[in-house]
């Protein structure tokens, strides 16, 4: 096979190219990244959903020894209906020193940079290894990551850093908060509103759950900044419901009530511990409702999980990229990423990539040249690092 020799820019033309929606099938991409990466000589190992229409993809550039670097990005991006495109979103269209089209900055941008270092890396002949990670569902709750996380952790030796190239433009972030959301199934019982005391009704039921939240906000935005909380905006853990729906007449006690509930968890303070905190306050308003109807009952499904990422005290990734972009200074943000993941499985992480995140998820998405070429030059200097 011949080795497939494509500019960053070219490869990202491709990448925006696939419709990687996160609802639909991201298998055509996969699939072209594996023969990109096998034109290369590079095996490529997927970790596939569930119902197989969705893999993550992985692969080990260079010697197969511990002490390499990850570089990992995820492959959906966000739907684009409802949203006014001024050019095709799914082909990328240079403009005014911008690439516009969905994906090139969050985070399509990044991972073609990624892949076109990979022959960068080949050539010099790196003594330590690149590694690629490239996740599904990124989108829709970072659920595609942790099993392709813990199958590289199986897989392939050790690796010392992992950047993850959200937008962050070029600066280094070393923290960010933690997310645990659920969706609230309230079930209350039917009766004529005259008669409300003997039925259940299941929007002043949620109404309850929902000003659990307000309560919460304000006890946590009184607390003093954490040491770990410092630098967060707000510095403090926050609730938030964002979608409600229930009720089908005035004058019926609602039946049904659904919303969905979530925490955004500064470091340092457990995820688990405020959804244990939220389960507790669910199951003691459940018991109340229940004693007046048995039917009722709060029904919660989690919707996502996503581990902070607590700022390292020196870590490997930290020196790793302030050495590669000059960085000295590091930001923690609130926006949860897959960094908090890995992290998560004992690696050293940090948050590094070209773009603004005001530019994510928006219509007419994209990424400035300027900062594509800052990342490429990041990336030349990463291989050179690597082979060193
Ligand atoms: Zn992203």
């Amino acid at each position: 096979m011949h080795p497939m020799n494509l500019s960053a820019r070219e490869i990202l033309d491709q990448l925006v190219g696939f419709r990687s929606v996160s609802h639909v099938s991201n298998l055509d991409l996969i699939d072209w990244v594996e023969g990109y990466l096998a034109s290369h000589g590079v095996k490529s190992y997927r970790v596939y959903n569930a119902d197989g229409t969705k893999a993550a993809l992985f692969a080990n550039v260079g010697p197969e020894v511990e002490g390499g670097v990850i570089l990992s990005g995820h492959s959906d991006v966000v739907p684009v209906e409802g949203q006014d495109w001024a050019t095709d979103p799914f082909t990328v269209v240079e403009r005014d020193g911008r690439l516009y089209g969905r994906g090139t900055c969050d985070m399509k941008g990044f991972v073609a940079l990624a892949l076109a270092a990979v022959p960068l890396a080949l050539a010099a002949g790196v003594k330590r290894p690149l590694q690629i990670a490239i996740s599904y569902d990124e989108e829709v709750g970072c659920t595609g990551a942790p099993p392709m996380i813990a199958q590289m952790v199986k897989t392939l030796p050790r690796a010392a850093a992992v950047v993850v190239g959200e937008p962050s433009m070029m600066r280094l972030v070393n923290g960010h908060k933690g997310g645990h959301g659920f969706a609230v199934h309230v079930q209350g019982f039917e009766v004529h509103s005259s008669l409300q005391h003997t039925g259940v009704n299941a929007i002043m039921t949620a109404a309850r759950l929902i000003d659990w939240a307000n309560i919460i906000n304000a006890e946590n935005a009184a607390k003093p900044a954490t040491a770990l909380g410092q630098g967060f905006v707000p510095h403090w853990t926050t609730a938030h419901v964002g979608k409600i729906q229930g009720g089908t007449a005035e004058n019926i006690t609602a039946k049904d009530c659904h919303f969905g509930f979530g925490f955004r968890v500064v470091p340092g303070e457990s995820e688990e511990a405020w959804a244990q905190r939220f389960k507790d306050k669910a199951a003691e308003i459940e018991a109340e409702i229940q004693a007046i109807r048995p039917e009722a009952a709060i029904t919660l499904t989690q919707t996502f999980y996503v581990p902070g990422l607590v700022p390292e005290q020196n870590g490997a990734a930290d020196h790793l990229v302030r050495r590669l972009t000059g960085d000295n200074g590091s930001e923690v943000v609130s926006y949860g990423t897959e960094a908090g993941q890995f992290q998560a499985e004992g690696y050293s992480c940090v948050v590094c990539g070209p773009g603004d995140i005001a530019q994510a998820h928006q219509p007419n998405e994209y990424l400035e040249v300027a900062q594509f070429n800052e990342a490429w030059g990041f990336m030349q200097r990463l291989v050179k690092d690597l082979a060193e």
